[in-house]
């Protein structure tokens, strides 16, 4: 699933090639990603509309048309947006969603094979509820450690499940989340408000960095994902835990652990440069 750094790459992708123009005769493939609105509204609001900017919130990708509206689209696991060329193939439009022409010849193709992904059109009340729900955006320059520290300290729920709540910090999902707390030599399972303040400053800076050096690697393709032209992102080769579950640590060479006990999804550590939050010292000996 497409978190913060792939969206992004999507959106810095595709954000110059469709900011000024207008949608012309869109054509929607499959209503049931539609949420909150019609087929006919949904159609009616779009078209002939410019698109004035396309920007990221979370993990979603938010087109604003000069209408006030917003189309804001959510990849989830097989989705993926293109701009097309030329008249479309067959095989263009194979599990096209959405499609949309922007004149020279060109068109914004949503393609989702699941189909979980899904569309919204908002005015600008319901874009408000909408984006209040979500969480910090956490590459934001304003989000730092204090507001960081409060959201942990606020829950006595596993740090990692805390830091994956979108309702709280947005856009971190599964990968990012195992990658930040390794960086951090934190406990994917540990109660977030017991994290002592000098590992919480480490878990603040590791899911910046970690999310930055992802945009910066265009993201990271496991499966599906594709960047908004189309390739592989890179920051694959630099996972440290996320998909090496029996792999030796890079830090201690100790052979990583997974476990589903959290929050269901895949969590892979390592028990030796996470397992102790304030190590015990043995007294036997000494
Ligand atoms: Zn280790």
């Amino acid at each position: 699933m497409p978190e913060l750094p792939e969206v992004e790459t999507i959106v810095r992708d595709l954000a110059p090639r469709v900011a000024g123009r207008t949608i012309r005769h869109p054509r929607l493939h499959k209503s049931d990603v539609l949420r909150g609105v019609t087929r006919r509204t949904f159609l009616r609001g779009i078209t002939d509309r410019r698109i004035e900017c396309l920007t990221r919130r979370a993990k979603h990708l938010v087109f604003l048309l000069d209408s006030g509206r917003r189309m804001v689209i959510q990849l989830r696991m097989t989705g993926s947006l293109l701009i097309e060329a030329g008249r479309l193939t067959a095989e263009q439009e194979r599990y096209a969603v959405l499609t949309a022409p922007l004149g020279r010849r060109e068109t914004l193709v949503f393609r989702d094979v699941r189909r979980l992904g899904t569309i919204h059109l908002l005015d600008e009340p319901a874009w408000r509820t909408y984006t209040d729900r979500i969480g910090a955006e956490p590459l934001d320059p304003g989000f730092g450690l204090a507001q960081f520290s409060e959201l942990l300290r606020g829950s006595s729920q596993a740090v990692k499940k805390v830091i994956m709540d979108q309702r709280k910090l947005a856009g971190v999902g599964n990968i990012y989340a195992n990658e930040a707390l390794f960086r951090a030599g934190i406990d994917p399972s540990r109660q977030a408000d017991r994290i002592a303040p000098p590992a919480i400053a480490r878990l603040h800076a590791a899911v910046h960095a970690v999310l930055s050096e992802a945009i910066d690697a265009r993201g990271t393709t496991v499966r599906d994902y594709r960047t908004g032209t189309g390739q592989r992102g890179g920051f694959q080769f630099s996972l440290d835990v996320y998909d090496r579950a029996g792999e030796p640590c890079v830090r201690c060479g100790t052979l990583l652990a997974t476990t589903h006990a959290i929050d269901g999804r895949q969590t892979t550590f390592c028990w030796h440069c996470q397992g102790a939050e304030e190590p015990r010292r043995p007294r036997r000996g000494r």
